[in-house]
């Protein structure tokens, strides 16, 4: 979704890295320009503000970079947790270093899609995201969204626990950014649609997301998905209750998104002529596709995931995307690209503090 690159030696480098894998330069990301910098111990001066590495640089390998005219020496993306697991609870630290990667990710996407990013410092409501672990607390914590935070539990931060809850869950995908991506459906789609005139559209699509969400939950674990499920849903989840629905068709809309883009931005064109047949025209992604139909986007992703998917075969991994779209899904994918695209272009891009 961006091209990062280092500053000095113009290397690619990852949204999360803290130095340039060529020239070794330490590296800091800016959240207004949404670009790499560099990133010295005493901050860079630019115009009038100084900005600093995130206070968390060290403890949270937190790569973004923190602006003087705010209190907090904190970041953006690390201010706007409002919950986090005791100073001295260390294997919890851990655990939300490896889940501030994807929290990152998600609000740098957020931002390039131009969508409101104000925090409940800013306004009652604003987004806000409370990480613990279950494990080291000691509390129930469940995975979710309610009026603006986003809860996430660390320890499915552990490779081993989210692969097991994946297995008992029978889920083909479960990742950290996937969690964060789900959650953040929920967030706007009571933002976005269920406070404006887009609910009665959004009801035709996903259903009435007034039905009793305890009755469905019981339901969706005594009986599981309905037979045919994949005939009109994302996924299996997706089946259990109208906002389910809308926050798995939220996340596969990044996550294809943001897979196009990326590939996009590294130069990939997929050439029909080289293909063998296979390939009936060539598949050119874009850097975005804000003023695309959603045909378009799922006509290159059908293409680009076929290959990707016969790419992580050949790694000996499953599929990298192991979903199919069905029609029904095509119009729910269109109503959140609209939703999107529309408040993109509505509203002036939201500045990253
Ligand atoms: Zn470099
Ligand atoms: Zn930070």
């Amino acid at each position: 979704m961006l091209m990062l690159r280092c500053p000095r030696c113009r290397c690619v480098a990852d949204l999360d890295a803290l130095t340039c894998t060529a020239c070794d330069l330490a590296l800091g990301f800016h959240p207004p320009t949404l670009t790499m910098m560099q990133s010295p111990p005493d901050g860079v001066r630019l115009g009038e503000q100084r900005w600093r590495p995130c206070a968390n640089r060290e403890r949270l390998d937190c790569n973004w970079l923190s602006g003087s005219d705010v209190e907090t020496e904190e970041c953006f993306a690390c201010d706007v947790v409002r919950r986090r697991p005791d100073a001295d609870e260390e294997s919890a630290w851990r655990k939300l270093a490896e889940a501030s990667i994807p929290k990152r990710r998600l609000l740098t996407q957020l931002a390039v899609l131009g969508l409101p990013v104000a925090t409940f410092r800013d306004e009652a409501g604003g987004l806000a995201f409370d990480l613990i672990s279950s494990r080291s607390s000691g509390e129930d914590v469940t995975i979710g969204h309610a009026s603006g935070v986003i809860t996430i539990d660390l320890v499915e931060s552990l490779d081993e626990v989210r692969e097991q809850n994946r297995i008992r869950l029978g889920e083909p995908y479960r990742t950290m950014l996937g969690h964060f991506r789900h959650e953040a459906g929920h967030y706007y789609q009571w933002k976005l649609v269920e406070q404006t005139a887009r609910i009665d559209a959004c009801r035709e699509l996903f259903g009435d997301e007034r039905a009793s969400y305890a009755d469905a939950l019981d339901r969706h674990y005594e009986e599981g998905a309905p037979q045919g499920w994949e005939e009109a849903h994302i996924s299996e989840y997706a089946t259990m209750h109208p906002w389910e629905d809308f926050a798995e068709t939220f996340a596969h809309y990044l996550h294809i998104t943001d897979t196009l883009t990326t590939v996009a931005l590294g130069g990939v064109v997929l050439k029909a002529e080289r293909s063998d047949g296979v390939l009936e025209r060539d598949v050119l992604p874009r850097a975005t596709y804000v003023d695309a139909r959603i045909e378009d986007v799922l006509d290159d992703w059908h293409w680009l995931s076929l290959l990707l998917n016969r790419a992580s075969r050949a790694m000996g991994r499953s599929h990298l995307y192991p979903f199919t779209i069905a029609e029904p899904v095509v119009a729910k994918l269109a109503f959140v690209h609209e939703v999107l695209t529309a408040v993109g272009r509505d509203t002036p891009r939201p500045i990253l503090r």
